[in-house]
């Protein structure tokens, strides 16, 4: 067993409000510059959606697709657009300046002259930030599926959706939605290193922080194209590969990362997790991609065990790192209380943020008969009936395994009406613990 630590974030999705405080604050601090006009270290997704960049998540269709060899090896599909990259740059395409979006800016200095009549907000001008020309539409922007959210407000009032059929409207009725938000996941297995050709990505061995050597990157971005969640990014201006570190120069002086501390919904837990690093390789290597969630968790190992503190003070881990990983409460996330979930463990990179699902309001008759929706008794029976559907939230975390989502969501239930009952100065409730198990 070889101890190491891992800087890991855990973000609680019914927390989150999609005000994008965290992206903005991210690129104040980081990406205001030339060349990194359309980087996102943070940014926030509306799900169901297509993400930033268009698509992240489809790229085996989105490029042309990946085949299995006859030895099982994986190489870009014959005839795809893939494949033909490959054999010409030797370098998968990757995503261009349309599938981010074309960052633009508006003339705010012309504000106050724009005329008082203007049909649409703001009045300014919108001016694209790479030609500097202006733009007469904006086609698209990195959260594009934001405004779904209010749509039935709008539509209610609205006499053509009226006027719609009884089906149309139940689709638009049962419609759902929540946010997303992501950085690069910091993976104990990251593709991006082990793509780049001229050893610029590294992963720090004392805190598991990925990062790009500035000086040693040569702008191959074999990197980008590695990055199954498409967090590596490509300044124009300087021909180098940048990411998201993690604010490590922040961490190194005790403050936590600018989107943690400037989270308006309080959803992220930074912590340090001790992990076996001998078990990596074997981990990412189960064949099932629905065992792969189970497997990054078994590698994870228990900071309070004297074993493997012994183990991690043998590999050089600070006594301070120790008492942090025990302190976190991300540990008991992740694996006492197992409410939080990887992003696409099927990836197989080992992804280091984790997510506890959303709950979301019950549909159907339990709604219409009037219940109490934050009565366990009601979320507890009514998991697989609630409106952000299982399949989906599987989709995200599980590789479609449902069985582990809804049991998050049970445990999730049952801690909101046990803490109901607790602030209320009710007897807790014995049967929300047995209900869970
Ligand atoms: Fe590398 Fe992508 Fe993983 Fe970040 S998310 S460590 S960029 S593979
Ligand atoms: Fe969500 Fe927090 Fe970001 Fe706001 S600041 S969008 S609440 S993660």
């Amino acid at each position: 067993m070889k101890v190491m630590a891992q800087i890991a974030m855990v973000m609680n999705l019914d927390k989150c409000i999609g005000c994008h405080t965290c992206s903005v604050t991210c690129k104040q601090a980081w990406t205001n510059r030339e060349g990194t006009e359309y980087m996102w270290f943070n940014n926030v997704e509306t799900r169901p959606g297509v993400g930033y960049p268009k698509g992240w998540e489809d790229q085996d269709t989105w490029r042309g697709g990946w085949e299995r060899t006859a030895s099982g090896r994986l190489r870009p599909r014959s005839g795809g657009r893939l494949r033909r990259l490959v054999n010409i740059f030797a370098n998968p395409e990757m995503p261009t300046v349309e599938d981010y979006y074309e960052p633009w800016t508006y003339e705010y200095d012309k504000l106050l002259s724009a005329p008082k009549d203007s049909p649409a907000l703001p009045v300014a001008r919108a001016k694209s930030q790479l030609t500097g020309e202006y733009m007469p539409t904006i086609k698209w922007g990195p959260n594009w599926d934001d405004d779904l959210g209010g749509s039935m407000e709008t539509l209610q009032q609205d006499p053509i959706v009226e006027a719609m059929s009884t089906k149309v409207r139940t689709d638009i009725e049962s419609a759902f939605m929540f946010y997303l938000p992501r950085i690069c996941e910091h993976c104990l297995n990251p593709t991006c290193v082990s793509a780049c050709p001229s050893g610029a990505m590294y992963k720090r061995t004392e805190d598991g922080i990925v990062l790009v050597d500035q000086d040693a990157c040569r702008g191959w971005r074999m990197c980008v194209s590695a990055c199954p969640y498409k967090k590596v990014y490509f300044n124009h201006a300087t021909g180098k590969a940048e990411k998201c570190t993690l604010c490590y120069p922040r961490l190194e002086v005790g403050e936590p990362t600018v989107c943690s501390e400037t989270c308006v919904g309080r959803l992220r837990y930074l912590g340090v997790l001790l992990y076996d690093a001998d078990r990596v390789s074997q981990a990412a290597a189960v064949k099932d991609p629905q065992d792969l969630y189970m497997a990054q968790r078994e590698i994870l190992l228990n900071p309070h065990d004297p074993e493997v503190v012994a183990g991690a003070r043998a590999e050089g881990v600070p006594d301070n790192w120790i008492e942090a990983a025990q302190a976190s409460p991300i540990w008991d996330l992740i694996d006492t209380y197992e409410v939080a979930l990887p992003l696409h463990p099927e990836y197989r990179t080992m992804p280091m943020v984790w997510y506890i699902p959303p709950l979301s309001p019950v549909v159907d008759e339990v709604a219409a008969a009037g219940l109490d929706g934050e009565n366990y008794k009601v979320l507890l029976t009514a998991v697989s009936d609630m409106r952000i559907p299982l399949e989906y939230l599987a989709g995200l975390f599980t590789a479609g395994e449902t069985n582990t989502v809804e049991l998050v969501l049970r445990r999730l239930a049952a801690m909101r009406s046990h803490m109901r009952d607790v602030r209320l100065g009710r007897e807790p409730d014995p049967a929300i613990a047995a209900a869970v198990g």
